[in-house]
């Protein structure tokens, strides 16, 4: 209850603070009467773009944080973020000199819409962008992932279904190198859905994919594994192979439902299959700082997952669609864009959280 409260309420407090500095500096006059006009253009001005960007001056002019309240001067000076926790600085990644062995991803939610594919493509961008090597698994018979990076799945002999189900075949026979420098793609097709039945026979089904990827750990620093939207035997795979997991919830009101069962299933190959597997984080997507909804989901699902919640939210934004079409990452495709950033500021989230460990 009282975490559920605290969420909007310490996100309002910041808003109030900034749209009185905002209107004061706009027109001079006293913010105080003006707030509620001044709240929606500033958050259209803002957008999510500051609490984003680390690296920005948070501290409002000494002149003006005299007049602040002491409980929202502090809470601007530790920066809250969209979670409603005060949000940590995750430093620019240093370069590389030697690649692997990689740390394998997956991103998953048996729910579909929720923003998996995208975060793999944008994830990966971003992790690519600084200097690390990355290699991308569609593992979603749709082929989304494929599609997104400009790859027309129809069209593809050997995808990674034949690295799965072909012994003798090799990895490199399947890579696809994509635009983005330093990130490749196992692409996919529809031929992955008789996988999930064929595979029902095999001998140690479900660590079929790790098997597959282990030749390719020391090439890569991440392998990002694109789920599809169910727990079969797929996924199952994927969260075999899996060091951590990522959660991309949409911050919509049926979020959290059937989470439960994906933290059940995430628990299940942790038991019996991996005991290596962690819940990196739950991602919210699709977030939008405008609405009192949205921001309501968010912290609920700070209340139910705590520290597993990555501080970093993505917000909502058209240029999501438009990428897919442009079949490349956000991150070429509208490089300064607030999604750009959400994205580069994850993949920062989680080296750091990687070396924390
Ligand atoms: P999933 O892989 O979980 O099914 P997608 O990544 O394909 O989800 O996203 C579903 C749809 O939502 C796509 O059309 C995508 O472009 C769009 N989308 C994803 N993330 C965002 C976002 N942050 N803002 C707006 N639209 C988004
Ligand atoms: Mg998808």
């Amino acid at each position: 209850m009282t975490v559920q409260a605290e969420g909007p309420t310490r996100l309002e407090a910041v808003g109030s603070v900034a749209v009185r500095t905002f209107e004061a500096r706009r027109t001079g006059t006293n913010p105080e009467t003006q707030a509620p006009q001044a709240m929606a253009q500033y958050e259209d001005e803002l957008q999510d773009s500051q609490l984003y960007d680390p690296d920005a001056e948070y501290e409002p002019d000494p002149e003006y944080a005299a007049t602040l309240a002491p409980d929202a001067a502090r809470q601007r000076r530790e920066r809250v973020g969209p979670t409603g926790r005060p949000l940590p600085y995750f430093p620019i990644p240093g370069p590389l000199t030697e690649h692997g062995p990689a740390k394998i991803v997956a991103m998953c939610n048996q729910k579909g819409g929720v923003g998996k594919t995208t975060s793999t493509i944008n994830l990966g961008a971003a992790l690519a962008e600084y200097g690390r090597r990355v290699l991308l698994v569609d593992f979603d018979p749709q082929g989304a992932l494929s599609v997104g990076l400009g790859v027309n799945p129809m069209e593809l002999d050997i995808t990674v279904y034949n690295l799965l189900m072909e012994r003798g075949l090799v990895a490199d026979d399947v890579l696809l190198k994509t635009a983005v420098p330093g990130m490749d793609l196992l692409p996919s097709n529809i031929d992955l859905s008789a996988a999930e039945v064929q595979l029902v026979s095999e001998v140690a089904r479900e660590s079929t994919l790790q098997r597959a990827l282990k030749p390719l750990m020391s090439d890569y620093d991440y392998i990002v594994i694109d789920c599809q939207p169910s727990l079969g035997l797929l996924t199952v795979n994927a969260l075999t192979a899996a060091h951590t997991v990522i959660v991309p919830l949409e911050c919509e009101f049926f979020a959290l439902r059937g989470v439960a069962l994906l933290t059940e299933t995430i628990e299940k190959v942790r038991e019996r299959l991996n005991p290596e597997l962690e819940l990196d984080g739950i991602l919210a997507t699709m977030y939008d700082s405008r609405t009192v909804h949205s921001r309501e989901v968010l912290a609920r699902v700070v209340e139910a997952f705590d520290d597993n919640v990555f501080h970093t939210v993505i917000g909502r934004t058209v240029r999501f669609p438009e990428t897919t079409v442009a079949g490349e990452p956000i991150t070429t495709y509208a490089s300064n864009s607030v999604g750009a950033a959400a994205y580069r500021q994850l993949a920062r989230e989680v080296l750091a959280r990687c070396h924390a460990e």
